[in-house]
């Protein structure tokens, strides 16, 4: 046989990453609680902003300038210290392969996102998985696979798939325990759905710090995941690093044009926050009430609820049963969770809708 390019060995062992679906098994087409994606829509200026962004025979600019210096106005920051990336799974890749290749350590946790192991696995380094503690971050499970290989630890907070949350302390402590050489990424994705007071201080140390890089996105609060767009900040030698790799032009004309009005209508991130604050607590506290059925939500910071099947009725069932009454939700067996059903925080009627079915399904599974 004629001989054919073949991909890197390191390539092929990645599996290609899973997106949340919008269809059922049969094509039709569902409400979709699959993707995180913000219920509320859009802010209606980013949208406006979008339609109004200049024609698309021009090159963006480059450097997202006008963006960057909105996000770092917003949020106090040093305008130099921000990078602006084809949503933020680019900047995590771009972290990666930056500061890691074949040899090298990625450290995170188990049921992490699952960009991570990609990220590693592209540049040719070695994923490593520290234990989880019921589901939530081990912080010295975590501490005690740092060798001299590690070069990269990737830690989202709060983090995706489990919901689960470490407060300032404990990101605090994680930080001074590493090595100084090693690149720690805290991938804030669902940062503002924790209220402002219980902010985990990553900001504030990835402006002083040399070692940390935090990632956020515009796909989640602001709505604008079809967009691509999310941003880092880090010392000024690890944004060097990145932009040296990343795409010359990396956010489109209507992502910065959406992305700038986004961060200026905050009533509209104010209003995704509370909705999202006060149907999490409901939607909880009805699966709560399921607990003697074996049904177990975990406590979540984030706008997705991680549910646990661990009685008669299997995560699998309620996923098929729910996609039947037209929801889409993320059955995660790929994830090593096939206990596991992850639903994102919707409209309140399809929330109460949603709860009420479980229960159905709970009580007919007895
Ligand atoms: N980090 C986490 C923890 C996520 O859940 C996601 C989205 N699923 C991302 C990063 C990437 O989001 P985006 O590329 O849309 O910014």
């Amino acid at each position: 046989m004629e001989k054919r390019p073949e991909m890197k060995p390191w390539i092929r062992e990645i599996h290609a990453y899973v997106p949340g679906k919008s269809r059922s098994a049969s094509g039709r087409e569902l409400i979709k609680l699959s993707a995180n994606e913000n219920p509320l829509g859009t802010s209606p200026a980013a949208l406006e902003a979008r339609r109004a962004a200049p024609g698309p025979d021009r090159y963006p600019d480059p450097d997202s300038t006008g963006l960057r210096e909105e996000i770092a106005a917003l949020h106090r920051l040093d305008p130099a210290q921000v990078i602006c990336g084809t949503g933020s799974d680019e900047l995590l890749n771009l972290a990666a392969q930056a500061f890691a290749g074949p040899g090298d350590e990625v450290l995170y946790v188990r049921y992490g996102f699952s960009v991570y192991d990609i990220a590693a696995r592209r540049c040719g380094a070695t994923p490593v998985v520290a234990p989880d503690t019921d589901y939530g971050t081990d912080i010295d499970a975590l501490l005690n696979l740092v060798t001299d290989k590690t070069r990269v630890v990737f830690l989202a907070n709060p983090n995706n798939p489990t919901g689960s949350f470490l407060p300032k302390s404990e990101i605090a402590r994680l930080h001074a325990a590493l090595p100084s050489d090693v690149l720690f990424v805290l991938d804030q994705a669902y940062a503002e759905y924790v209220p402002p007071e219980e902010d985990d201080g990553g900001l504030a140390l990835a402006q002083t710090a040399e070692n940390i890089l935090v990632t956020r996105t515009f796909s989640k609060i602001y709505g604008l995941a079809g967009e691509r767009l999310g941003w880092g900040t880090a010392a000024p030698h690890i944004i060097d690093a990145l932009n040296r790799i990343r795409g010359p032009f990396n956010t489109s004309l209507t992502a910065q044009a959406a992305g700038l009005a986004a961060l200026r209508d905050q009533d509209f991130v104010q209003r995704s926050r509370e909705h999202n604050l006060a149907e999490r607590a409901r939607f909880v506290s009805a699966l709560e009430a399921l607990g003697n059925h074996g049904i177990r939500p975990l406590p979540s910071a984030a706008n997705f609820v991680l549910i646990l099947f661990e009685g008669a009725l299997t995560a699998e069932t309620v996923h098929e049963g729910l996609a039947e009454r037209g929801y889409a939700t993320r059955w995660l067996p790929g994830q090593g969770l096939p206990q596991g059903l992850r639903i994102t925080i919707g409209a309140s009627a399809h929330m109460q809708d949603i709860a009420a079915a479980i229960r159905e399904m709970a009580e007919a599974a007895q």
